[in-house]
């Protein structure tokens, strides 16, 4: 009952253990709480799992009067002040898709000072009825989740997101939280310039997710790698399976039940009452496998999330570490695994070059997918490389597919010479371009009909490569466009030369490549955490 006079905790300790039933905090919460409760800003970076919430909920059931937390996660507010509420904290939410009798409520609570916490979504401040609204009550914080939706260098920018800077104009007294579960050197100093939070304490917790397993695979027939990864590691398991197009999720899907795994669809094209309905099944049902474009799990706190599959390449290593983590909240072993391809290059390539926004908007985004791609194709431990990106130090961790099954490094500078003049002589002697598939067809000295409409058998490079199988040639392809050798352009994804092919033609530059090791399904670290 909301209206008997509830006590309110004296101490964080106490709030703690007598509203969220823990005994203690985890990592640096207790810290960040004790700076938010004297009045202090902080920007927090903590890994998905890592228990930010209790970061600022707890410092708006200290303080005095009402914590106002903005968040972009409109389809969970529901859900997460029901958990609230059944914890007995008086939490509301103020978004769009409230009816406007239940707004006007939560409005009188607000200004009643009967919330403890009141959930915003960003659009609301740009209503000058809000800002109102605020002016009247009492705020003990603003905490701002999914910071770095303000950074425009971040994989996921919201405009809605720069409003916020204004906060603390409007309220200078009032202590600021920012947190993310995803930021590079860049976007945490944009999310601090962004949000003026100059005098912020900055909190950044280690990124490992020690108990995720990461691994990376070249795609060949993605939706059965998959089955066989499911079937083989994961029966019955709850995981996340995200796939680039609304297409195809509804047929993986479909494929994957066909194949008797139960798996929903989810993406912004289905109706929003499916979509409700299948996000609700995932979280309360178990075993449920969800097919997903990148609009789904946002937010999503489902602890056992046993495998998240990407069948494209993400389009950062940000989105990519952010959609990962969805896996394992609970701590117990858990997969990420990807599937890569060639065609995944020339078609996000393709992507960006048709991209709306201006140069260095695309340059943002390639470089995001040269930084993917340079995980993808690294002989290092996929973790140290995942932690570098993040500014992070670590070490070889034994439990990703490159510490695993170490792929053999060898010099492929001469395949690679072979390779890049056969894309010169074509552009030189016939001013032709082509894609990926038909150089190696003419490096392997293959007659197909495509191969002798243009004449290629005739050329002097016809055949020279025949040191490497089809599926080596892809992988010499893939390493040199990760390694800025190469590069792909136009609707056909066609090859190009770099400033750096030069070098490698010249003699001047030695060419290491991986080679993939014949993978079965990696051993699985045993044992929980
Ligand atoms: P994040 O927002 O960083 O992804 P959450 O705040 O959702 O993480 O916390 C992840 C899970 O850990 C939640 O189930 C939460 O209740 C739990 N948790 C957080 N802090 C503690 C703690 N100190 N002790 C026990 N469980 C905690
Ligand atoms: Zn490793």
């Amino acid at each position: 009952d909301l209206s008997v006079e509830r006590a309110r905790p004296e101490t964080a300790v106490e709030a703690l253990n007598r509203v969220f039933g823990y005994d203690s905090f985890r990592g640096e919460q207790q810290e960040i709480i004790d700076h938010v409760v004297g009045g202090g800003d902080a920007l927090v970076l903590m890994p998905t799992g890592g228990g930010k919430s209790l970061c600022y909920q707890i410092p708006a059931l200290v303080r005095d009067g009402v914590g106002v937390v903005i968040s972009p996660l409109i389809a969970l507010m529901q859900d997460q002040v029901d958990a609230l509420r059944a914890l007995g904290v008086r939490a509301g939410f103020l978004n769009s898709t409230q009816a406007s009798d239940e707004r006007r409520m939560v409005e009188a609570e607000f200004l009643a000072g009967e919330l403890d916490l009141l959930y915003l979504a960003p659009e609301r401040l740009r209503v000058e009825a809000t800002t109102r609204l605020l002016e009247r009550g009492r705020i003990s914080l603003f905490a701002i989740d999914e910071a770095h939706c303000v950074a425009q260098w971040g994989h996921d920018f919201r405009p809605d997101y720069l409003a916020l800077s204004a906060l603390h104009e409007r309220w200078p007294d009032v202590p600021r939280i920012a947190l993310t579960a995803t930021a590079t050197e860049a976007t945490h100093q944009e999310i601090a310039a962004r949000l003026k939070l100059g005098d912020a304490r900055h909190f950044v917790a280690s990124f490992d997710r020690p108990n995720i397993q990461y691994r990376i695979v070249s795609k060949d027939d993605p939706k059965r790698q998959l089955l066989a990864l499911l079937r083989a590691e994961h029966p019955g398991d709850a995981g996340i399976v995200y796939c680039l197009s609304r297409a195809s999720v509804e047929k993986t899907a479909a494929f994957l039940v066909a194949n008797g795994v139960e798996a929903l669809p989810y993406h912004a094209g289905l109706d929003a009452s499916v979509r409700a309905r299948n996000q609700s099944r995932f979280l309360r049902e178990d075993g449920l496998v969800m097919v997903a474009t990148i609009a789904f799990g946002m937010g999503i706190d489902k602890p056992d999330v046993r495998f998240v599959a990407h069948l494209d390449l993400p389009k950062s290593v940000e989105g990519y570490y952010q959609e990962t983590g969805r896996a394992g909240r609970d701590g117990q072993p858990s997969t990420a695994w990807l599937a890569y391809g060639l065609q995944d290059v020339v078609q996000q390539r393709k992507m960006i070059d048709t991209s709306e926004g201006d140069e260095a908007h695309r340059r943002r985004l390639a470089a995001h997918l040269d930084a993917m791609l340079a995980l993808c194709e690294t002989v290092d431990c996929r973790r140290v490389r995942l932690l570098e990106y993040f500014g992070q130090k670590g070490e070889p961790c034994g439990n990703c597919d490159t510490c695993l099954t170490p792929p053999e490094a060898w010099d492929g500078t001469v395949p690679a010479q072979k390779l890049l003049s056969t894309v010169v002589r074509l552009k030189r002697e016939r001013n032709q371009k082509f894609g990926a598939g038909q150089i190696i067809d003419i490096l392997l000295g293959k007659k197909t009909a495509k191969v002798i409409q243009f004449d290629h058998d005739g050329l002097s490079v016809f055949g020279i490569g025949s040191e490497l199988r089809e599926a080596e040639w892809r992988g010499a392809v893939r390493q040199l466009l990760a390694q800025g050798l190469l590069a792909v352009e136009g609707d056909y994804g066609t090859l190009v030369l770099t400033e750096g092919s030069a070098e490698v033609l010249a003699g001047q530059r030695q060419v290491p490549l991986r080679r993939e090791p014949e993978r079965k399904a990696a051993p699985r670290a045993s044992g929980g955490s």
